[in-house]
């Protein structure tokens, strides 16, 4: 952790009045900034290398066709720092928003690359008078354009099984495994880009610019991905110490390593989680840290919800654990205020609970089951309350049913219950339900939106 990163995590011992609003820039501004200012850059310097070049066909519907093919290339570098998982970035804004962001951009890439072919085509098929079908076969004659016509096809394909529709109806494996064939098609992309009439050959600056630009995104992925995974598992090499049942569908799983004092992980973030015993090593799920990080142990908490969490009831203590992370930006580093509110629902808990044990000042926990028998990690919850001086509610029943209906988190319920909500930093995690209503009544009292944090328990959108 940097001393930047300490000061923000502190935030209490700075001001020491409950609500005050911390000073400096919020992290995921300065992180939302970066990412703004790669993109304009590089637009800009794209755009005038353009200009600059002698690409012009002078026929206008093939060198509009050739601009759109420029941003394709930039938007799939811009693709491919979204998903690197660099720390830094995943920090500040969260996996969350940006596979959020990706899937956003990665439709803007379909729709680029479509506008980059329509015009390409017919422009050629105007320019030399041919019907357009042919001209697709003539185009596809020279091979760099039959690779860019592969690498389309790949593109179509992922972001048709990407519509929410088709996604739903896809096992997560699945989906994910066909999505890996995105990076044959950038590949594909960039021989087409090398060997096509672009500015990537058009001088020997704008070569090395392009050469420069997929090198840097390259070696982000390959770094985010593959090295820093690798490292750190080879460094800390991980093993289950212990596997507790909480009830009967939840489960903890307590792990040790070697130099766990050196691994940057903190309250609130979680960990993709690969246990290598026979059958399941080929699962990887992600679970919160259900306790903060201590430098000798590490804990998750998961409730069984199809094979792979409810596999982990029975992982043999000993087995050897591949975890990438640790990920999100559910943490103490996005904190405005020196006072938390910290709501949780269901299993929902588990990074409240590990944030629980990092927070300092004014902290009030709203944890939200059906019955109190459904409240996992309670008496941690509570022990720790009373040792923070932390006021916890445990609000049970069924949403909407009784008179008057139970609905503690409708805007005037929540603002009975913690009265100074708006000078507060609100940390929600839950099912989507809860979390989306809390969210509603958030914004109808009016706190602050850089003051609220969610963690969904979704990455895929
Ligand atoms: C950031 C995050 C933190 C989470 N923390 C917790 C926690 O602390 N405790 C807890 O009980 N649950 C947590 N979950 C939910 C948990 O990951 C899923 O319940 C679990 O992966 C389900 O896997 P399964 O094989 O049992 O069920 P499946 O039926 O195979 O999967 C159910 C759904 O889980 C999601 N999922 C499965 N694998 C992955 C993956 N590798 N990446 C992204 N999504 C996946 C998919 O949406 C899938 O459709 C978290 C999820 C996320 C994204």
């Amino acid at each position: 952790m940097t001393a930047a990163d300490e000061t923000l995590t502190r935030p209490g011992r700075l001001t020491g009045r409950p609500g005050t609003l911390l000073p400096g820039r919020h992290p995921a501004t300065l992180a939302r900034a970066v990412l703004v200012a790669f993109v304009l850059i590089n637009v800009v310097v794209v755009e005038a290398l353009f200009v600059t070049s002698d690409v012009a066909s002078k026929h206008v519907l093939i060198d509009v066709g050739k601009f759109f093919g420029l941003h394709v290339a930039l938007v799939m570098i811009f693709q491919l720092l979204l998903v690197a998982r660099l720390p830094w970035l995943d920090r500040r804004i969260g996996m969350d928003r940006l596979t959020a962001w990706h899937r956003w951009v990665g439709f803007t890439l379909l729709w680029t690359l479509i506008l980059h072919v329509t015009f390409i085509v017919l422009g050629y098929a105007r320019r030399y008078a041919t019907p357009v079908p042919r001209q697709v076969v003539s185009l596809a004659g020279s091979f760099p354009v039959l690779l860019g016509m592969a690498a389309l096809a790949v593109i179509v394909v992922v972001a048709g099984l990407s519509v929410r529709y088709a996604r739903r109806r896809l096992q997560y494996e699945t989906w994910h495994a066909l999505h890996l064939a995105l990076y044959l098609a950038v590949t594909l992309a960039l021989v087409h880009q090398m060997f096509e009439v672009s500015t990537f050959t058009s001088s020997a600056l704008a070569t090395a610019y392009w050469w420069s630009l997929w090198a840097f995104a390259g070696l982000a992925l390959l770094g985010g991905r593959v090295v820093l995974p690798l490292w750190r598992n080879a460094r800390h090499r991980l093993r289950v110490a212990a596997v507790v049942p909480e009830s009967d569908t939840v489960v903890s799983v307590h792990l040790r390593g070697r130099h766990l004092d050196r691994m940057p992980a903190r309250a609130g973030q979680f960990f993709v989680w690969r246990f290598l015993s026979a059958g399941r090593w080929w699962q990887a799920n992600p679970f919160s840290l259900s306790a903060a990080p201590d430098g000798r142990s590490l804990r998750l908490t998961a409730k069984a919800v199809g094979s792979g969490s409810a596999g982990l009831r029975h992982v043999p203590v000993g087995t050897r654990v591949f975890a990438e992370g640790p990920y999100g930006a559910f943490t103490a580093l996005q904190r405005v205020t020196d006072a938390t509110l910290l709501i949780a629902g269901g299993v929902g808990v588990t990074p409240i609970r590990a944030l629980l044990e990092e927070l300092d000042g004014s902290v009030v926990v709203l944890y939200r089951v059906p019955t109190r028998a459904d409240a996992v990690l309670l008496a941690e919850l509570e022990a720790l309350a009373r040792m923070r001086g932390a006021r916890l509610h445990v609000l049970t029943g069924r949403t909407g049913a009784g008179s008057p209906p139970n609905t503690p988190f409708a805007p005037e319920n929540l603002h009975a219950l913690v009265p100074d909500i708006t000078g507060r930093d609100v940390y929600v995690c839950g099912p989507p339900a809860m979390t989306d209503a809390v969210l509603r009544s958030l914004r109808a009292l009016r706190v602050p939106r850089r003051q609220v944090h969610a963690e969904r328990f979704s990455l895929a959108g």
